[in-house]
């Protein structure tokens, strides 16, 4: 589904992704774990082209990126949800949720409608559709961002931190969103610090830091038994904190 080749970014002199190579099958869940700094955002950026890649290939679904209309295409391919919701203040949760399917999808209004309330029951918030985004809680927020990310149907969903922004007794109704589409078999790469969540979630948990994959496992073996002495020592930074 995703195939990541020799990718690299350079800011300025300063080289932040270093040959990142990374597949991901179709239905399968990817966790990216990795200190602060070691260029998870940009990989994802990268992916879609928010940030132009200094080398290497990225091909998702067969579609290579390299000219403006294949970044497009791809673009439809791929949903994003972001640490910070970015939902639109001025729409209520359904035109939020409806804009991409209506502009990009060019889905007729009364489908694009019933596809819209018909996410936002899977993410158990039917009764906010005509709410405002500013008068939900962040958890909320982030699942209408979730469902808004589902209603272009798209092949993979990438999640940047998805709760780190939310206090810790939101953060479950998110992951438990999340949980539910990993186990309908959705196609999603997620960067997060939630070790719970990747433990349990996942199937392929990778470790990246400064810029490149230090090692990637099912997730089983990733945290049984770890290989790298910095996987051991990232791993044992949150048993100390039982958080793992
Ligand atoms: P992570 O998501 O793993 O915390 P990031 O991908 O956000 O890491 O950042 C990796 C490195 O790239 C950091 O040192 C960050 O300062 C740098 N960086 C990210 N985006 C930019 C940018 N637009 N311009 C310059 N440096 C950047
Ligand atoms: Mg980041």
């Amino acid at each position: 589904m995703i195939e990541i080749k020799g990718l690299r970014k350079s800011f300025g002199k300063d080289e932040v992704l270093k040959g990142i190579d990374l597949s991901i099958d179709e239905k399968e869940v990817v966790v990216i774990i990795g200190p602060s700094g070691s260029g998870k955002s940009t990989l994802l950026r990268c992916m879609n082209h928010l940030e132009e890649p200094t080398a290497g290939e990225v091909i998702v679904d067969g579609i290579t990126l390299s000219s403006e209309a294949n970044i497009n295409k791809m673009r439809e391919e791929v949903g994003m949800v972001f640490q910070r919701f970015n939902l639109f203040p001025h729409m209520t949760v359904l035109e939020n949720i409806m804009l991409a399917p209506l502009k990009v999808r060019h889905t007729a209004r009364g489908e694009a409608e019933q596809t819209a309330r018909a996410l936002l029951t899977r993410v158990g918030l039917a009764e906010k559709a005509d709410a405002y985004p500013d008068n939900l809680s962040g958890g909320q927020q982030q699942r209408v961002a979730i469902a808004r990310a589902m209603a272009a149907d798209p092949e993979i969903i990438y999640f940047d931190e998805p709760t780190s922004a939310l206090d810790p007794e939101l953060t479950g109704e998110v992951l438990a969103v999340m949980r539910s589409l990993a186990g309908e078999g959705r196609t999603m790469l997620v960067v997060t610090h939630e070790m719970d969540f990747a433990r349990h979630a996942a199937h392929r948990v990778v470790f990246m830091e400064q810029g490149v994959i230090v090692e990637q496992n099912t997730a089983e073996a990733f945290f049984n038994d770890p290989q790298q002495p910095r996987t051991k020592e990232f791993l044992q930074t949150y048993k100390q904190r039982s958080l793992l």
